[in-house]
């Protein structure tokens, strides 16, 4: 079999992950409140008065519609995907060939790297400086000498909460030769999104999607907002029929309620404070004002804590110490009493261990 994979597909490692059977899960970055009961109930009405026997529509006109109306982007500069996830699959389909270059700061999101590998490019990931502040220049660097395809901005960054200043994100655009991806998946939490960038800059694209903020991270549902050119190539490559029924209704539903559902933002903005403040009080720990829905810090007891919080029924991210890089943790805002928990569980262990 090995002799039939492709090359760099062989040394990848399947994103497998267990059904989580955890008390409190705050590892992904999901919010921590359901989809309110009233909506669900709606939803299950709409299907009720839909064919399930015939294909959904490939094109998605009604939720194209709901996300004109929240982001003021007109349907030709919209593409849906089964989440973010998948327009960056597409977007290293479409623009991609092997040994290209791709250029991203580290650490940011895992999938940047994922797909590139897959797509057989080279990517290069331009280590932040001290404080975890991506190297700009080092970007722009990177990208103009190698004519890179691709660059990342994740805004606000995964998994260090990092916001990118708007002068940086314009200079970036102002200079680099690539399709630029602009990574708003966490920008509810933040606000100032780079959506108006649009007009002036053509190879700019802005990623979102609905597993954040809205909450719904099991109905797998993102969107790139662009210009119509670019759009227009990302429909090359985007499967038949990529958006089941199912997410198409009820992201209508989302995006038409939004204020309802939206208002769970000022709760996680308002724990993230407050969890921060208390973390700040805690020896040991090097931590990362956060613009997103997580908090990341740099420890010595990254592990300890991963382990203490595990036996607890606790899940978190953790990133594990390397030659270059301390043991970090990352963990998202969960309801207020499972933060407490948390913040007990870690002060436990930075003052059991100082
Ligand atoms: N971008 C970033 C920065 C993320 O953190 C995530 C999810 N962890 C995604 C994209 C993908 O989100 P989804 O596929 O659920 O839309």
């Amino acid at each position: 079999m090995e002799s039939l994979i492709r090359k760099n597909i062989q040394q990848l490692i399947a994103y497998k992950v267990d059904a989580p059977q955890f008390e409190i899960i705050v590892n992904a970055n999901e919010s921590p409140y359901d989809f309110p009961m009233q909506l669900k109930r709606k939803f299950c009405d709409d299907i009720c008065n839909t064919d399930l026997n015939r294909y959904p529509e490939a094109c998605f006109p009604e939720l194209i519609e709901a996300i004109t109306d929240y982001t003021g982007v007109p349907g030709e500069g919209i593409i849906c995907g089964s989440g973010s996830d998948e327009l960056i699959a597409m977007i290293n389909q479409a623009f991609v060939d092997p040994g290209d270059v791709v250029v991203s700061h580290s650490p940011s999101f895992s999938m940047y790297d994922i797909w590139a590998t897959i797509a057989n490019a080279r990517h290069m990931m331009v280590p932040d400086l001290p404080g975890h502040l991506p190297d700009v220049e080092g970007m722009i660097a990177a990208a103009c000498q190698n004519q890179a395809k691709l660059l990342y901005i994740c805004n606000p960054n995964n998994p260090t909460g990092y916001i990118f200043s708007r002068t940086d994100i314009i200079k970036i655009l102002d200079t680099v030769p690539s399709l630029v991806i602009l990574d708003e998946a966490y920008i509810e939490f933040f606000g100032e999104s780079g959506v108006d960038l649009l007009e002036k800059y053509p190879r700019l694209l802005v990623l979102r999607t609905l597993s954040k903020a809205f909450g719904l991270a099991g109905i797998r549902c993102g969107y790139a907002l662009g210009n119509k050119e670019i759009i227009d190539i990302l429909y090359k490559v985007k499967g038949p029929y990529n958006l089941n029924v199912l997410t198409q209704k009820l992201a209508v539903i989302a995006l038409k309620n939004r204020d309802a559902i939206l208002r769970n933002l000022e709760i996680l903005k308002a724990e993230r404070q407050k969890t921060m403040r208390v973390l700040e009080t805690f020896p040991g720990l090097t931590l990362y004002p956060s613009g997103a829905n997580f908090i990341y810090f740099e420890t010595e007891r990254a592990e300890a804590i991963y382990q203490a919080l595990l036996k607890r029924n606790i899940l978190i991210k953790r990133f594990i110490e390397t030659d270059a890089t301390p043991g970090s943790i990352r963990f998202s805002m969960g309801k207020p009493q499972e933060n407490q928990k948390i913040l007990d569980i870690i002060k436990e262990v930075v003052y059991n261990e100082a």
